[in-house]
């Protein structure tokens, strides 16, 4: 047999520190601006970035940090924050972002699961350290992410590091090694909703893969004149790798720190002239409420990308119609760094009316290269592309995982008896274009009389009600239909909205059978660690509510 002609051109790993090496390089002089925990703007450059970076690996190499080691952060989206991120995963060692907001006996389980050996964190979550400090017995360190003037005078943490001491005891002459670009970069833990939760390992390779395709035009989408502000936490799947892309295309970046309010953010994207932002649904209902409240609009800000859970067609359509802001769909998850589709339309969706291009933009959108999906019947094969038949979606692809962390046994499973697939336990229909719309998570369908009914379709249209603030829907037992829905609004402050009223916004805007049997008021509806609506509490808190007619 001959022997096949190998290519001839250079090959190097694709690491994450040649991401930050190449903006140091190549968009030097463009700003990172970070609005600290400490209360002020702090303003410096990508290559004062990746000189910080090189600074913080040594001060971790100082401490005795080995290749492999996770090292552990609690923190909001800043400058320090992302001088970790590449400190740590350009020394071939594991940055594991842990989120805040989860229950502090759950972040112990985390940090013990990962056997994280230091701990970063921001001057807000000391309380917290401190409280949990006895029970992560694998730390060996505790570095505080601030200056020395901002130490606190008592800690009960012993040996308590300050970020800003071990940077500048450093001079940052530390060459970036090379190494497989197969080896260990990050470490995200899913938000366990349902059990604990698994870490996702992401690679090198799969990282800046992630990351080129992010920014391609029909991804996110950015370029080097994009001022990008990530409202999604860089605890929160890597702020959906935009702290990585922006150093791939060079962008200017803007750091919200822990000031998330609408007012906060808002002259944020004023001040530093955002043009292009991400975030969940509910991050948008704050900041638009605000933008409304004071009657204000927005300068420079032009696009958005919204995931995380369904963004309401009401939500995408106030912010084009009422701010000219175009929302980018994305549906992706933990188990995949975490981008799958986007909704973007090429040449001929663009010029179909506007209404069928909206129902298109509503859709959670086509797959960027680098994955695949499929839907599948319970009986495992693989379901038409009709935008009618829904089925469990199930992806492949180079930033998909194949194993969860500390768990031997394979979570895959075969599309027409063809195994590699990751089901993302989504359900969904796949038009005749690609595009895919999430109709709900498995245990989130409603099943009535043998049929699905989709809890995001009646969420949406609950959404449009202008007296609606938030809506929720939930399957209850019947002992007629096996399930029926049940919806749970909050009211927009001050409006009368009755029941009847509620459900005659169903009437012709969906089938008569799918409308929800009851409406029930409520004044807050309760979220994840992650901005998801916890459909599993409400079920909880509903257990006992009696449905008309039973
Ligand atoms: P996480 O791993 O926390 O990012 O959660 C991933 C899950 O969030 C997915 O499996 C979906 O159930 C849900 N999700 C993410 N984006 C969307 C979206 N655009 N529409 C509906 N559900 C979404």
């Amino acid at each position: 047999m001959a022997t096949p002609l190998m290519g001839q051109m250079m090959t190097s790993p694709l690491t994450i520190s040649s991401l930050i090496t190449h903006a140091a390089r190549h968009a030097g002089a463009t700003e990172i601006v970070t609005k600290r925990v400490e209360g002020d703007l702090h303003r410096y450059t990508w290559r004062d970035a990746e000189q910080r970076s090189r600074q913080m690996a040594q001060a971790l190499l100082k401490l005795g940090c080995q290749p492999g080691e996770r090292i552990a952060t609690l923190a909001w989206n800043t400058h320090r924050h992302l001088e970790t991120y590449y400190a740590v995963a350009g020394s071939q060692m594991v940055i594991h972002t842990i989120n805040p907001r989860l229950f502090p006996e759950q972040i112990a389980w985390i940090a013990n699961d990962a056997q994280d050996s230091v701990l970063f964190f921001d001057a807000t979550f000391l309380p917290l350290v401190e409280k949990l400090a006895p029970s992560l017995p694998s730390v060996r360190h505790f570095v505080l992410m601030t200056d020395r003037a901002h130490m606190p005078a008592e800690t009960s943490l012993k040996g308590l590091l300050c970020f800003e001491e071990l940077m500048a005891a450093e001079d940052g002459r530390y060459a970036w090694p090379e190494f497989d670009e197969n080896s260990a970069a990050c470490l995200c833990y899913t938000s366990g909703t349902t059990g604990n939760p698994k870490g996702a390992v992401y690679s090198h390779r799969s990282s800046v893969l992630h990351s080129m395709a992010a920014a391609l035009p029909d991804a996110m989408g950015c370029s080097a004149r994009d001022v990008v502000l990530p409202v999604v936490p860089m605890f929160h799947v890597n702020a959906w790798g935009i702290p990585y892309t922006a150093a791939l295309v060079g962008f200017k970046l803007v750091m919200p720190g822990p000031h998330l309010d609408g007012k906060s953010l808002y002259e944020l994207f004023e001040g530093e002239k955002v043009t292009f932002s991400a975030g969940v649904p509910t991050v948008w209902l704050g900041l638009l409420n605000y933008v409304k409240a004071n009657g204000l609009k927005f300068s420079t800000f032009k696009r958005t990308v919204i995931g995380g859970s369904a963004c309401p067609p009401a939500m995408m359509k106030a912010l084009k119609e009422d701010y000219g802001i175009e929302v980018i769909h994305a549906w992706g998850m933990t188990e995949m760094s975490p981008l799958g589709t986007l909704s973007k339309l090429n040449a001929r969706q663009a010029a179909l009316p506007a209404d069928e291009q909206q129902h298109l933009l509503e859709k959670q959108g086509k797959v960027i290269w680098g994955v695949d999906m499929a839907i599948v019947g319970d009986d495992g094969r693989e379901l038409p592309w009709d935008g009618q038949s829904a089925g469990n979606l199930l992806v492949r692809g180079h930033w998909v995982i194949d194993r969860y962390y500390n768990h031997p046994e394979s979570p895959l499973a075969s599309v027409d008896g063809k195994p590699g697939w990751f089901p993302t336990g989504d359900v969904g229909t796949i038009d005749q274009d690609g595009f895919l719309q999430i109709t709900d998570r498995s245990k989130d369908v409603i099943k009535s009389g043998g049929e699905w009914i989709s809890s995001i379709e009646l969420e949406n249209i609950a959404m449009a009600h202008p007296d609606v603030f938030e809506a929720a829907v939930i399957a209850l037992p019947h002992p007629k239909w096996d399930e029926r829905p049940l919806l749970v609004v909050v009211k927009k402050p001050g409006v009368e909205l009755t029941r009847e009223q509620m459900l005659g916004f169903f009437e012709g805007r969906i089938a008569r059978w799918q409308i929800p049997d009851d409406v029930a008021f409520v004044a807050e509806i309760p979220h994840t660690a992650t901005g998801k609506m916890q459909k599993l509490k409400l079920r909880e808190q509903f257990k006992d509510h009696k449905l008309p007619g039973i």
